[in-house]
């Protein structure tokens, strides 16, 4: 039926109610051809930074190639922080922060879009080298949420750095290349499997259990007891020129080692590893990256640790934004006070850049399908987040969402609410509490993913474009 078919009721009933849309239905087709162009650079993006230390080196190219120059630079050419200039401040190789100074003085709020870095994975033990039944196996100690069994029989990489004792580093990438070897947790064979089948999904493969196949071959000396360890540590010394010891001070990541894919015949999502958080981290990079000069200064806030908490000095809970902000203070007014710091918290806005659970239809039951999050309905507003009643949620306030919805409407940006689940059905929380606990109003904005901490998360082309484009909104308000 035609708008003029329509019953008045029908019409008073379209006028009032609140219905998200497809995505697909409402953009232009200059715009599809924009989705399909910028998940391209996207997918590249998720194949380049398997781990946190690999994303920062990424986007420090990209950020020089826009003309940013690091904070250091800035205070060794004594000109302060004037607007328009570009900077980026690494912490400890792990998180980042990059910034666009506005026309306004800092204390009048700075506009944040804040995410993370790191993703589930397994990490090496720091001694993790052992020979049993003829093979040579990595022991690994899980970070993040995962589901375990879904890190057996797959390609995995090995990514990450060792710090020798005579304190130099190497940096260590086996298995993304197409002739590098790949390793593999086992799993048993369903014809043994009758045990553990009948396990609790949770049980049927333990912690202790995801050990990583490395090698097999006995090196050629019968008085020695491990010969198959012992091959397996030479290869180790002539490639990187390390020790057994060295795995002390390593961080070596166990990642899946395949690269990110078009999903769907008709290519409109994206599989790949590490989605939670990268999805946010490369679009909210890429808004700050094609600002020119924002009326309020512009943050891009990566940080590492989100997985387990936002602890230690790379995570949301450190100072690091903290002092990042104190000094842009001092160089933009050639003077520090901590009362320009504090009035620059209290007045800045924050979207918290996660990822959220899109409805699986798979999976019926878990979902609100009132309140979830659908593939190509666009960049999701999430007020809460937390579990068993809002524990441990910011729960933005309506004053802010409605800043952010009505900011979205004007920018023609395709959006959707979505909370994390059903009331009681679990849950899980981001860095928006500590963004809120500086004073800082925020609300999770970001995009929702199907298999979210599965070695192949999946999202919509559509929703990471809008996600994209709603921070490029957010960053110019
Ligand atoms: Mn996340
Ligand atoms: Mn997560």
């Amino acid at each position: 039926m035609n708008e003029q078919g329509k019953s008045q009721g029908q019409k008073l009933f379209d006028e009032l109610k609140y219905e998200s849309k497809n995505g697909w239905d409402v953009i232009t087709d200059e715009e599809k051809r924009q989705v399909f162009n910028f998940n391209e650079a996207y997918k590249d993006f998720l194949d380049k930074g398997k781990t946190e230390r690999e994303c920062i080196q990424e986007i420090i190219k990209l950020a020089q190639d826009q003309g940013f120059k690091s904070l250091e630079e800035v205070r060794k050419s004594k000109k302060g922080l004037n607007r328009g200039d570009k900077i980026y401040v690494v912490n400890k190789a792990k998180a980042i922060i990059l910034a666009v100074i506005g026309e306004k003085g800092l204390k009048e709020g700075v506009n944040i879009v804040g995410a993370h870095l790191d993703a589930p994975r397994l990490d090496l033990k720091q001694n993790p080298v052992y020979e049993d039944s003829g093979m040579v196996l990595l022991k690994t100690h899980y970070y993040g949420g995962i589901k375990k069994y879904q890190w057996t029989t797959l390609p995995l990489a090995i990514h990450g750095v060792v710090v020798k004792s005579d304190g130099t580093s190497v940096n260590i990438v086996i298995g993304e290349d197409k002739d590098d070897p790949i390793f593999c947790i086992t799993d048993l064979l369903p014809h043994l499997a009758q045990e553990q089948m009948e396990k609790k999904m949770k049980e049927g493969i333990t912690g202790e259990g995801l050990n990583v196949l490395f090698g097999s071959i006995p090196f050629q000396d019968d008085k020695v007891k491990e010969k198959i360890k012992l091959n397996i540590l030479k290869l180790l010394n002539e490639k990187y020129g390390m020790k057994e010891e060295d795995f002390v001070s390593a961080e070596l990541e166990v990642v899946p080692a395949f690269k990110a894919r078009d999903v769907g015949l008709d290519r409109s999502m994206i599989g790949g590893y590490g989605q939670d958080d990268r999805v946010c981290s490369y679009t909210a990079l890429r808004a700050i990256l094609e600002l020119d000069i924002p009326q309020k200064t512009a943050v891009c806030l990566l940080v590492d640790k989100e997985e387990i908490g936002s602890m230690g000095n790379t995570g949301m809970q450190s100072k690091f934004f903290e002092n990042v902000l104190a000094e842009m203070c001092e160089l933009t007014t050639g003077q520090y006070n901590d009362l320009i710091l504090r009035k620059t918290l209290s007045n800045s806005k924050c979207l918290s850049a996660d990822v959220g659970a899109a409805v699986d239809p798979n999976y019926e039951g878990v979902q609100d399908k009132k309140n979830a999050p659908y593939f190509n309905k666009g960049i999701v507003i999430t007020k809460y987040t937390g579990a068993r009643g809002k524990a441990g949620a910011s729960d933005a306030h309506a004053e802010f969402v409605g800043e952010i919805r009505r900011l979205f409407n004007r920018n023609n940006i395709v959006w959707q609410t979505g909370e994390l689940g059903k009331v009681d059905q679990g849950g899980g929380g981001t860095i928006a509490q500590f963004v809120a606990n500086l004073g800082i109003d925020v609300v999770d904005c970001g995009v929702a993913l199907l298999s979210m901490h599965a070695p192949l998360e999946i999202a919509s082309k559509l929703d990471v474009y809008m996600a994209y484009k709603g921070y490029y909104a957010f960053f110019t308000a």
